[in-house]
């Protein structure tokens, strides 16, 4: 007996991992010619002297971090890549936002919300800094479908969506609050909110519960981390995409580019362009409310320039846009301030992203047109002196992250029902986008299809 996978992202190779470690018979199949999907750190620019093989700069293309708890490095410490953890630094938990012409710091405290931080005025209105510490006795409850926007608006304050879930939302999810709904991004605030009455309560009450999480990297980037998860695979197959699949006795026909193979249950993890193509001649209602799932474009454009060059101190984790600031980019990751390694230490390597929901059109401009307006964002930003970079790097992403707002609602119940047809779901679009929810998804699958009787072990 045989589970199918189809892709080899970060969900199909965790999922395979932990069907393999329970000595589950499995096929995981992917088109591109390397494992990781979104997941692809490269080294660019000239060689480094430590290495010739290589060039000195690594640029993620896609994730930067991931974000984890004890347990999780546990697993990574299973996969012997507990050498090559590099942790974030200390200093990348200052953030920086701009406002009123130029990068303020983001308080990190109720000290700094209070007061403002070395010479800075504070941060947020006195309007905004009452309504955080009234949030405690705030009564109102979350009506359905109700967007991140809006919740924060109820709870604190507009400024407070503008200037800090708006920048956070664009520039991790490359999202728009005012469509995200809460109840898929950030379902805890609601638990919060209906358990202790109090979003604020609920986390002071939980900081020790959940454990503390921390945001790292690999010594030679993040694709170290589906590298390891491939090596460890017997069946894995890497350039076999998978064509049609067909229902057939109870189970699955698939047909890749190498050839067909019956297998008794089937998971999906693929995006969801791919996952409507394959679904479309059985389920066709499926297909369609896959096609709605919006993913906007993002561009991520590398640039490196003398340290002696930029004024500003870069001292933190990178300086975001919001909307309502008109700026060109979603905002600035200091990439070589956050993790060792990325960059020669005369040198400081910037990671801009360009798009995602609020901002389509300026990720899709041509790539002159593109480094230039980063290059004066970052010039009149942190005080960059050169006329441009000295190695610069850019990616696109079509289809970059998808967007949890009423059309993700809508393909939870089709996902449902295929599973009856032992047809199943493992990505980034059905209940979590980020690396670890991907990891986390990937190994409760893995115990579910492990638990479940038609599979016989081998
Ligand atoms: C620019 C960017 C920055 C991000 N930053 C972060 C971050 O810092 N931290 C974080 O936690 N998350 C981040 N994310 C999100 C995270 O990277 C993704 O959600 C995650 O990698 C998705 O993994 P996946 O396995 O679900 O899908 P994918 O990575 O999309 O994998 C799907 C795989 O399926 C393959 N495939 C498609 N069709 C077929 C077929 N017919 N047959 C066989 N194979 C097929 C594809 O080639 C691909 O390899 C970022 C995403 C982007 C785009």
């Amino acid at each position: 007996m045989t589970i199918g996978i189809i892709g080899a992202g970060i969900s199909g190779l965790t999922l395979a991992y932990e069907l393999q470690k329970q000595g589950i018979n499995y096929r995981l199949w992917e088109a591109a010619s390397q494992p990781g999907g979104y997941i692809q750190s490269q080294w660019e620019g000239p060689p480094a002297t430590d290495n010739p093989e290589h060039g000195k700069y690594l640029c993620e293309i896609g994730p930067n971090s991931l974000l984890g708890d004890a347990d999780l490095l546990a697993w990574l410490d299973g996969l012997g890549l507990t050498p090559d953890l590099t942790f974030s630094r200390p200093v990348s938990k200052v953030r920086y936002i701009f406002r009123a012409g130029k990068y303020r710091q983001l308080p990190t405290g109720p000290l700094s919300l209070l007061l403002g931080t070395f010479g800075e005025p504070s941060f947020f209105s006195w309007k905004t800094k009452l309504a955080i510490f009234r949030e405690r006795t705030n009564k109102t409850h979350s009506p359905p479908g109700e967007t991140l926007a809006d919740f924060f608006r109820r709870r604190f304050s507009s400024e407070l969506v503008d200037y800090a879930l708006g920048p956070f939302v664009s520039g991790i999810y490359a999202g728009d609050p005012e469509h995200l709904l809460v109840s898929e991004t950030f379902p805890i605030l609601l638990r919060y909110e209906k358990e202790y009455g109090s979003v604020l309560r609920g986390l002071i009450k939980n900081q020790s519960a959940t454990g503390r999480r921390q945001s790292f990297s690999f010594r030679n980037g993040m694709q170290m981390l589906p590298n390891a998860l491939a090596a460890n695979l017997t069946n894995l197959l890497l350039h076999d995409a998978v064509k049609l699949i067909s229902p057939v006795n109870g189970g699955w026909q698939v047909e890749t580019s190498t050839g067909t193979r019956f297998v008794d249950k089937l998971v999906l993890a693929v995006g969801t362009d791919a996952a409507a193509r394959l679904v479309e001649p059985h389920y066709a209602d499926f297909a369609r409310l896959l096609r709605q799932v919006i993913y906007p474009p993002m561009t991520a454009v590398h640039s490196i320039y003398k340290r002696t060059d930029v004024r500003h101190p870069l001292n933190g984790f990178g300086g975001l846009n919001p909307k309502i600031e008109g700026r060109f980019s979603a905002g600035h990751i200091w990439s070589s301030s956050i993790f060792d390694g990325r960059c020669p230490a005369d040198e400081v390597l910037f990671t801009t992203f360009v798009g995602g929901q609020t901002n389509t059109r300026n990720a899709q401009l041509p790539d002159d047109v593109l480094a230039d307006k980063v290059h004066q964002e970052l010039a009149d930003g942190f005080g960059v002196m050169a006329d441009k970079p000295v190695f610069r790097n850019i990616a696109r992403w079509e289809r970059a992250i998808p967007q949890y707002d009423a059309g993700i609602v809508a393909v939870k119940q089709p996902v449902k029902t295929a599973e009856a047809d032992q047809l199943f779901v493992c990505a980034n679009w059905y209940g979590g986008v980020s690396l670890s929810d991907c990891i986390g998804k990937a190994k409760k699958l893995a115990t579910q299809l492990a638990d479940s009787p038609r599979i016989n072990n081998f």
